[in-house]
């Protein structure tokens, strides 16, 4: 008799784990304000009062920049748009090159070529998956205009190291907190390590609006920068005095009253659903980390991490079996969560497939047909997107890390020591796998 699901046996769990919604009367309410008052949106692409938008995005940006203990929030909608904004704002361009992470969500590294510049990939951290700050520093050279580093999962990243790199050699430090809002770094908070920190406000993300971001800087001249790409910058830099003209062509990058309405309602949310989660990784690491093929759930020293995802390492010399193996075996033990039934079960093997091995960085097509930007003539240095050039990265896509999302603040006690019995039992009866 197979006992295992995947080989036809029970399942552990037969319904649906509970709904994860953070929005409820609040935003309903917030949203009717805006409606009444006829105004979704107030901003103008022309320099005017109104170029800094309406009454909702202003009240969300200093409300955001209170929180954050920051100077400037500058609300857009997207991440990826917050991300083009940084890397604009850092004057990056054609012939430089921005050292990037491959391990991110694909918006980190096309915010360089946004720009016709040259996205360089460093390798990760074999523990905590963010940028390895020895494999910057290799990958350094004159043309390097700035560093794209990412908190994966909610990790921050080696602040210390990397803003150390960064000042020594000049460069803008542009963080990527978008799964790391209420991450810490000793006391300051994920976001504010760098020179920009850029927050994301997807569905996916741990307080939401539908789509928007939150961009955030100490710099005044940074921030104006955004401010304007944001907003049709040729169209304003005149009236505004403004000198510089590098990267200043503008974008409709501009949220909705309605967006920063339910934004404002969430941010008063994100430090409870923050500890729901960080109580639940508890709870999930205490039980799993004695499953002897699993490393879970480590934090950089003095940080405080976010758990957008729960990374594993699985040891498959430990397990006898391959983790993608093992991984389906659980997957097939549990069910989705309710409402994202069609997102399967909140487990998956490898995040995603290092950025460089993507299609338009293999056949170097990004804007037209013909190689631009990496085949420009400005461009002097040597690209190089080759399989092996990320070694742990590569390591960690297809061989060792899988993630989940069993510690979403919806989840209850019962429905993680179901989690916890599903691993118990694939790891009891692995043979069955092999
Ligand atoms: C979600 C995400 C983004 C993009 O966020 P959007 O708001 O959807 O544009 C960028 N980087 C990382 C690491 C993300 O997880």
């Amino acid at each position: 008799m197979k006992k295992l699901a995947i080989n036809g046996g029970q399942k552990i769990k037969t319904e649906l784990f509970p709904e994860y919604v953070t929005v409820g009367q609040e935003e309903i309410k917030a949203v009717e304000r805006v409606i009444k008052s006829g105004k979704l949106s107030r901003f103008l692409g022309v320099w005017h009062e109104d170029f800094y938008g309406g009454e909702e995005i202003r009240k969300l940006e200093s409300e955001w920049a209170e929180y954050f203990n920051v100077k400037h929030a500058i609300a857009v909608n997207s991440a990826t748009s917050g991300l083009y904004c940084a890397v604009g704002a850092s004057g990056a361009g054609p012939g430089d090159e921005v050292i990037v992470s491959p391990f991110t969500m694909t918006a980190s590294a096309t915010a360089a070529l946004v720009y016709n510049a040259i996205p360089v990939f460093a390798d990760i951290e074999e523990d905590y998956f963010c940028l390895d700050p020895n494999s910057i520093e290799e990958r350094l050279t004159e043309r390097t205009k700035a560093i794209i580093v990412v908190d994966i999962f909610g990790q921050p990243y080696d602040a210390e190291r990397i803003n150390a790199i960064a000042k020594k050699h000049n460069l803008i430090v542009i963080e990527d907190a978008a799964q790391a809002p209420g991450a810490k770094y000793k006391d300051k908070f994920a976001g504010t390590l760098g020179d920009i920190g850029v927050f994301s406000l997807n569905y996916h993300k741990h307080i939401h609006c539908g789509e928007g971001s939150l961009v955030v800087t100490d710099n005044d001249e940074l921030a104006d920068k955004i401010r304007l790409i944001r907003n049709h910058a040729e169209a304003v830099v005149e009236a505004k005095g403004y000198s510089s003209l590098v990267n200043m062509l503008g974008f409709n990058y501009r949220m909705t009253e309605l967006e920063a309405a339910v934004a404002r309602e969430q941010l008063k949310k994100l430090n409870g659903l923050l500890d729901k989660r960080l109580e639940n990784v508890e709870y999930l690491c205490n039980e799993l980390s004695k499953i002897p093929c699993l490393k879970i759930g480590k934090v950089r020293k003095n940080c405080k991490h976010a758990f957008y995802d729960l990374p594993i390492k699985f040891d498959k010399k430990i397990a006898g079996v391959f983790r993608d193996k093992f991984v389906n075996a659980i997957a097939s033990e549990l069910m989705p969560f309710k409402l994202r039934e069609n997102e399967g079960v909140a487990i998956g093997s490898g995040y995603v497939k290092p950025l460089y091995l993507e299609p338009m960085y293999q056949n170097l097509i990004a804007y037209g047909d013909k190689g631009c930007p990496f085949k420009c003539t400005m461009y002097k240095g040597e690209l190089n997107y080759s399989k092996g050039i990320c070694p742990v990265t590569e390591r960690m896509h297809y061989e060792e890390l899988f993630s989940m999302e069993f510690m979403l603040p919806s989840m209850t006690k019962n429905d993680m020591d179901d989690v916890i019995r599903a691993f118990n039992k694939v790891w009891e009866n692995r043979e069955e796998l092999i």
